[in-house]
Order: structure tokens, then C-alpha cells, then sequence
């Protein structure tokens, strides 16, 4: 009877034997899968987890005994096998075992280049893995010679003053103790674990008897896969070098025979039909029965095939999501575990182009990645060129030392946005995620000349206005001139997977949305409504600007009066799309929320303009802009502040809504709008609001004849809202949770200035992460904890929600989850990742019950 259990340290991998991928990792079992499946898999050893840990601490396993059962002249490979295979292991080692007299015995077998080649090989390798020796010694370039095989001998036993191992014992020994020690090193800890990997992963490695490739008969090497890496449609895939007797297999590319049918050389399929079928039937039974796409390594010995290994195609995240769904449709996984498949972390590749990584050109600027995607485009250094470019069909990128509402058409006019200053909440980051535009910003590291039009780094790099870049959002990078982009892949499969992870959701994710064309890309990635809607990004039109700032500068009530007039049908206009886009789906308006230097004109031309729409003297306009300054905006009059003390302005707007909620209920469901107070910090702020709100409504009934209903709730910003909720929940019908303010405040760190010092803060280890891009959820978190527990206690039907940028990311949506929030509302393109995260949330938890 076989014996099962793992005898002096190793086990044999056979279709019945105490194989895991927790205790020997990954490829340890997928070699017995493979097993299992009948494949020809030459001999395999497997050494658990523990025993390499042994390894790594100088305690080896009896290695003759494990030498032996692999016949008398043992000649093996090492691959390493961790738990998943992701986190990667030290590289291959093969060939070990080769020596001098192995090397007589292949001259006279096999030939003197075959045998040299593998001899050499092992001497290279050996010497810098395991000697780790200078692998510029180790260079040689005398072809596969006697000599070239002599040089590195001779290179080793200089630099070791030992002869070169020839005990395969001694070989074995002392390769397992390399690689396990490798394992165990800072980089490689490091770098599984920035793959998601335990700080303690144990690795497992597995001594594979070698099948040369060589001989008389049909012989070589090879890789096949049967999907597309790229696409992740069907596609044979693959390489094979084959060899004849006397002929090189390692170096040989001349009658290489290639699987590819549209490749250089014969087809495998041509010239070995058979042995192409049962590669091809071998690739179909993985899928099915491991039910994944996997790469299938091969040799072929004198006509007969080996399979060496089999691990999952490398892949790009759309073909990704094509493969996952295509094994569900064929039913060999379910539509949750599709779903599960793919990494909320890696949708952002498919919404926008990017950079392709081959041939990438240099980075020239690293800066914060603010919005994902990538755009190559002329230097323009305002909107108004930015503007000028677009109308001549050349794609720009903005360089702006900051963004304020005077560049919002020169950001739509542009292919990408990079500023100087700012960080994951600026001006530039919002407004460019809200409209899916690459951006970069507080890139610190260059200087800008608006007057000579010129950016330059601290390199001494100098670009001109005119000079083409490439900008990465999602790396953060600028490139210099134009990169090879990779095309979004929103495909059908991409639609089918969120469809089936919508399915799965049991928080809602709303978008945040602003202009029409937001509102539209919320819908197309089916958006369970809008979730902050601010309304100060609706005056960022030119001529709706100009009112707008008349309405703020002007002290006369009358004057505000008549520009509130205007403005009025505008935003009437606006609400009345919204809705209409959104089909009954609800829509959350937040009043009006600018820090006020946002509109006030910053340059002369602006100053002037505004001199002559008001028929003021220009030293009249500036006095007045002057006054209106703040030495901190962020603080200042700003949110509820505005409303309370000028509170014609949300007259106004609740006008808006009520009169757009009659126009988009005819003839259809009725629109019930949700109106959210910014910036709250009292109670008696939104007692004064709502009573002026109600007060609004009761009119609009009266004045059109007209019945509607509508939300009231509060913007949860301050840190006050937070800790006083049961106070403000009784005027308030939901919480929506703004956690950019709230943030700021918390931390007491500038939104527009943090980016500054950001880099520096997250290197030394001050703060584990940007707070403004992943959740604080110790300190940001306490608060919405404590916000959600009393403003439940004081309101049980309060609705809750985040509305903050943080509403897209998945740590986030998991804490909002536990924390009982209703939904989350994220950028319009955020929708779909915060959907899988949220559908993940929901899966792993049923999974673990
Ligand atoms: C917030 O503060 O979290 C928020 C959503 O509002 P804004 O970014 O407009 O201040
Ligand atoms: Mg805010």
C-alpha cells in the first residue's frame, strides 16, 4: 500500500496524497490536480511550508532519500510554490544534478551542445542565485562550447576557491537553502505583501524530475495558452522550440515551431496534428475542471508529450472580466464567483485609456494621481488656449498652478489637467473625476512662467507651451511626449459582470452629479440615483458666472434681487434635466456650498469685466472684492453661512427645485427631490433654512396649484454636525456624511494644501495614507460612527449616507456598510468600482456565514 503520509520532509505528489495549497502551496496543487486529470507530469516532490521554514533555519530533510526516489541519476528543477501564486517566489532553478559525469553520459546520449547547454545553464544560475555571485562573470559569450562551459567553471571555483559542487545531494541542499532563505528577506517579504500577502506567507517549493526536450524523435519545448492575455477572447497562444538531435533546444529559433497560426514558422498544428489536439484538450480540461484559463508548460520528448506546469494566464484586467464572464456563461463557475474574480482596484483600467506599459515613455514630473486614465496632449497654460486648442482639434493638457471655477470650460476643453498645488479633494480633482478626465496634481516639483508660457522641473527640464506630453492619472506620472494609449474596454462582458454584481449589492451607490452629461454617465452605469448634486458647479458657465458673481458682490438688495431673477430659470432649467435624466430615480441637491473666492474674479480681466457688467468703476469693483476676501475660504462664509446670512439665495434654489419637481412629475411618477444644507455645525442653522424652505414650498404649491413632496436632510461636515446629530436629526429626513470637510476639519490639514506635504507625511509613516483618499477610519471614522449612532437614536428612519470622495473607494464602502448606511454616492465613473466592492462585501459575507 502507498504511504500517504509525508515521509523525512517531502511528500510525493500523486493523485492521493496530503496535498493543500495551505500547507504546500499553490503549484504543489495544481501539479496534483493536474495528476488527478490523468496529464503526464513527470515525477514531483512537494516540501511543505514548515519544511522550508526548517530549511531557512539550516535544518534540511533527508535529501539522498529524496534524491532517490527519483532513479539513480537524478537530474531535477525547483520551483517555488506559495500559497497564492501571485505572491510570486524566487525564480526557477533547473538542472540540478548536472556535473561532469552527468555531462559525459549527455555528450555521448545527446549530443555535446545539448549537453553543454545544460550544464552551463546550471552553472550560471547556481553561481548567481545561489553563490550569488557577480552575474557579469558570468556572461559568456563563446556560444555553448566545451570552453564557454569550462570559463564559468573556472570563474566559479576563483571567486568561491571551491571546486564547483558535484554531489547533486550537496547541489539540492544547498538550492533549497537559497531559495527558502530568499523567502524569508526583507524585498521579497515586502513585496508578496504588497500584493496582499500575510507578513508570515509560508512557501512551499516542489523538486520536479527534468524531461530534457531533446532527442532523436520529435522533441522541444514550449507554452500554450488558449485565450487572448489582452482581450481575453479565444486565442491559441504559445511557443515551441523544437529541437532536433545535435541541434540547440535552448538556443535554436530557426525551424522554431510556432502554436501561433498567425505567427512566423510552422504551425504545431500543421506539423504535429496529434500532439497539438491533446495540448488543446489538456487546455480545455484545466478550464473546466480547475475552471480557469491556465497556461500549460510543455516538453515533448521523442514524440512523447510532459507537462512541467500549468499556472493561470497572466492577464490584463479586461481580459480579466471576459474570461470570468465567459466561464460563467458556460456555466463552469457562477455568477458570484465571477464577480469575486475581479478586483474592484483594477476596474479603473477599463473605464479609461492608459498608458501601455511597453515602451512607456519617461517620467518627467510625479505628482498625486487625482483622477485615473491617461491623455497625451499640447501644453497649454490657460483655459482660454486650452479653449483655442480644442476649437483647432488639438488635444491639450491644462498646467495650472491650481484650478478655480474661471478654468471649468478650459477643463472640459481639455484631454487632461495637471496642477502644482492640491491634493485628492482640490478644485482640480473634483471636478475632473466628476467629468473623467486624467489629472495630476499637487506636483510640486516644477516651476511655472505663465509669462514666458514654461514649466520647469527641478532637473532644469524645460517645456514649452506647445510641447506635447502624456499625462497618467493613474499613476500620477508626466510623461514626456506622446504615449501608446490602451483603449477602455467596456465592452459586454464588462456590462454582464456589473449587472451580476448589482445583483449582489446590499448597499446602494448613488453618483455625484452635477451637469447633465454627469448625470448621463451615472445612469449608463445605472446609478441608484444622485447622491450630491452641488449646485455651485452649475454657475461655471461663462454668462452664468458673471450673474452669479454680480449676485454675491452686489450689497444692494435689489440688485441681488434682479440677479437672483436671472438665475432663477437657469437653475429651474437645470433641476428639471436632472430629473428628467434620473426617471423617477432620486436626486439629492445640495444648496449652494462655494468657498466664496471661488467666485470672486482673481485676474484683472475678470475684474474688470465684472467693473462693466455692474456699470461700477474698477477701483469700486476691487475695493469690493477686497472686502469680500477671506484669509482661510475654507472656513469663512461659506455652505449654510451664505444661506443664513444672504438667504435669498436658497430662496431661490428651493424655488428652483419645487418649480422643476411640477415640470418633470407631468406625466409621469412623481419626483420627489431631496435638498441637503452644507456645511452645517447647529441645530438652529437648519431650523432657520427649513422654515424659509417650507415657507418656499407652501408658495410654489399655492402660486402653480400643484402638490409635491420633498426631503429636507443635512450635510454631516463639521465635527459638531457629527457629535450634536441627535440634535440636527430632528429637522433632518437624512444624513449625508461630506468626509472631504470632514477630514479637514478633524485633521485640522488644508484640503487644497495637504498635498504639499502629503508625500513626505505617508513616507515617514505619520499617516498610514493620504486621509483624504482612503478613509481615516479611526479618527474620521469615530465621528461618523458616533454621527450615524445619534442621529439613529434621535430619527430610527433617518436615511444615512457618505458623499465624500471617499464614497468610491471599497475600504470605505466597507466600513459605510457596517456602519449601517443606506448608500454611498461617489463620482459618476467611481460608480461601477464602489458597485463591485460593495457586491464583494455582500458575497464574502454570505460565503463566510
Ligand atoms: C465633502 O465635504 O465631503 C463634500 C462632499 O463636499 P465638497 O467636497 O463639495 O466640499
Ligand atoms: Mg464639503
Amino acid at each position: 500500500m502507498q504511504k500517504l503520509v509525508e515521509i523525512s520532509g517531502f511528500t510525493r505528489i500523486r493523485r492521493i496524497a496530503p496535498i493543500s495549497d495551505d500547507t504546500h502551496g499553490g503549484r504543489a496543487k495544481c501539479l496534483q490536480r493536474l495528476i488527478r486529470l490523468e496529464m503526464p507530469v513527470p515525477q514531483t516532490v512537494a516540501l511543505s511550508f514548515d519544511v522550508v521554514h526548517s530549511i531557512a533555519a539550516g535544518d534540511l530533510p533527508d535529501l539522498a532519500a529524496l534524491l532517490k526516489t527519483f532513479g539513480g541519476h537524478p537530474l531535477v528543477s525547483v520551483r517555488p510554490s506559495s500559497q497564492d501564486p501571485d505572491w510570486g517566489g524566487p525564480g526557477a532553478m533547473l538542472n540540478i544534478g548536472m556535473n561532469d559525469a552527468r555531462h559525459t553520459e549527455l555528450v555521448a546520449s545527446h549530443g555535446e551542445e545539448a549537453a553543454n547547454a545544460l550544464y552551463l545553464r546550471f552553472v550560471q544560475s547556481f553561481a548567481i542565485n545561489v553563490a550569488r555571485l557577480d552575474p557579469e562573470m558570468f556572461e559568456i559569450d563563446r556560444g555553448l562550447s566545451r570552453d564557454a562551459l569550462q570559463s564559468a567553471l573556472d570563474a566559479y571555483e576563483t571567486e568561491t576557491e571551491e571546486y564547483f559542487p558535484q554531489d547533486p545531494v550537496k547541489q539540492l541542499g544547498e538550492v533549497l537553502r537559497s531559495m527558502a532563505r530568499t523567502w524569508g528577506g526583507t524585498t521579497a517579504r515586502l513585496l508578496r505583501q504588497a500584493k496582499g500577502a500575510p507578513a508570515d506567507a509560508g512557501l512551499g517549493l516542489v523538486v520536479q524530475q527534468m524531461v530534457l526536450g531533446v532527442g532523436p524523435g520529435e522533441s522541444g519545448a514550449g507554452v500554450v495558452q488558449f485565450v487572448d492575455p489582452v482581450t481575453g477572447t479565444d486565442k491559441i497562444n504559445g511557443r515551441f522550440l523544437g529541437q532536433s538531435q545535435g541541434r540547440d533546444a535552448l538556443r535554436a529559433t530557426t525551424g522554431a515551431i510556432y502554436l501561433t497560426r498567425d505567427n512566423r514558422g510552422t504551425s504545431l498544428e500543421v506539423k504535429c496534428p496529434e500532439l497539438f489536439q491533446t495540448l488543446r484538450e489538456f487546455g480545455d480540461l484545466c478550464r473546466v475542471k480547475l475552471r480557469e484559463e491556465m497556461q500549460i508548460e510543455f516538453t515533448v520528448e521523442n514524440g512523447s508529450l510532459h507537462v512541467l506546469d500549468a499556472v493561470r494566464v497572466n492577464r490584463s484586467s479586461r481580459a480579466g472580466v471576459h474570461i470570468a464572464v465567459a466561464l460563467a456563461n458556460d456555466g463552469v463557475i457562477n455568477r458570484n464567483e465571477a464577480v469575486l474574480r475581479i478586483e474592484p482596484h483594477s476596474l479603473p483600467e477599463l473605464l479609461h485609456p492608459q498608458v501601455d506599459p511597453i515602451d512607456k515613455p519617461a517620467a518627467f514630473l510625479q505628482g498625486i494621481a487625482a483622477s485615473p486614465g491617461a491623455a497625451a496632449g499640447k501644453i497649454v497654460f490657460s483655459s482660454t488656449a486650452a479653449q483655442a486648442a480644442e476649437a483647432r482639434g488639438e488635444p491639450c493638457i491644462l498646467v495650472r498652478r491650481e484650478t478655480t471655477p474661471d478654468d471649468i470650460r478650459g477643463m472640459h476643453s481639455a484631454n487632461g489637467v495637471l496642477t502644482e498645488r492640491g491634493g485628492v479633494t482640490s478644485h482640480a480633482a473634483v471636478i475632473a473625476r466628476g467629468i473623467g478626465l486624467p489629472c495630476v496634481v499637487g506636483a510640486g516639483d516644477m516651476h511655472l512662467k505663465f509669462k514666458d508660457k514654461t514649466l520647469m522641473t527641478s532637473d532644469g527640464l524645460v517645456l514649452r507651451e506647445g510641447d506635447i506630453i502624456t499625462l497618467d492619472g493613474t499613476s500620477g506620472e508626466a510623461l514626456v511626449g506622446a504615449a501608446n494609449m490602451l483603449e477602455p474596454g467596456l465592452g459586454e462582458a464588462f456590462q454582464t459582470l456589473l449587472g451580476w454584481a448589482n445583483d449582489a449589492c446590499d448597499i446602494k451607490i448613488r453618483a455625484n452629479a452635477d451637469t447633465p452629461a454627469d448625470a448621463q454617465v451615472a445612469r449608463n452605469f445605472n446609478a441608484h440615483g444622485i447622491g450630491l448634486c452641488r449646485t455651485e458647479h452649475m454657475f461655471f458657465e461663462e454668462d452664468r458666472l458673471s450673474v452669479m458673481r454680480e449676485m454675491i458682490f452686489t450689497d444692494d438688495a435689489a440688485d441681488r434681487a434682479a440677479a437672483l431673477e436671472r438665475l432663477l430659470p437657469m437653475q429651474r432649467a437645470d433641476f428639471t434635466e436632472l430629473f428628467k435624466i434620473m426617471h423617477g430615480l432620486p436626486v439629492c441637491i445640495r444648496l449652494l456650498d462655494p468657498p466664496l473666492h471661488e467666485f470672486l474674479p482673481s485676474r484683472r480681466s475678470g475684474l474688470r469685466d465684472l467693473a462693466e457688467a455692474m456699470n461700477l468703476p474698477l477701483s469700486d469693483v476691487t475695493r469690493r472684492v477686497e472686502s469680500l476676501s477671506e484669509f482661510n475660504p475654507m472656513l469663512g462664509m461659506r455652505g449654510v453661512r451664505l444661506g443664513i446670512t444672504v438667504p435669498e439665495i436658497y430662496d431661490m434654489q428651493a424655488r428652483a427645485i419645487f418649480e422643476a419637481t411640477i415640470e418633470a412629475s407631468k406625466g409621469g411618477a412623481p419626483v420627489v427631490p431631496e435638498i441637503m444644507i452644507p456645511l452645517v455645525s447647529a441645530k438652529k442653522e437648519v431650523e432657520l433654512v427649513k422654515s424659509r424652505i417650507d415657507a418656499v414650498a407652501a408658495a410654489v404649491r399655492n402660486e402653480m396649484g400643484a402638490e409635491f413632496d420633498y426631503r429636507l436632510g443635512v450635510m454631516v461636515e463639521t465635527p459638531r454636525a457629527a457629535l450634536r446629530a441627535h440634535d440636527i436629526a430632528q429637522h433632518a429626513a437624512f444624513l449625508s456624511f461630506g468626509t472631504n470637510d470632514l477630514t479637514q476639519m478633524t485633521y485640522g490639514l488644508s484640503r487644497d494644501d495637504a498635498g504639499r506635504f502629503m508625500g513626505d507625511y505617508v513616507k515617514k509613516g505619520v499617516f498610514a495614507e493620504d486621509p483624504f483618499h482612503i478613509l481615516d477610519t479611526e479618527g474620521v471614522g469615530e465621528l461618523l460612527k458616533i454621527g450615524a449612532e445619534r442621529g439613529r437614536e434621535a430619527r430610527p428612519e433617518i436615511v444615512l449616507s457618505m458623499c465624500g470622495e471617499h464614497g468610491g473607494n471599497p475600504e470605505s464602502i466597507a466600513f459605510c456598510r457596517a456602519a449601517g448606511f443606506d448608500y454611498v454616492s461617489c463620482s459618476p465613473y467611481r460608480v461601477p468600482v464602489a458597485r463591485l466592492a460593495a457586491a464583494h462585501l455582500a458575497l464574502k459575507l454570505n460565503v463566510s456565514r
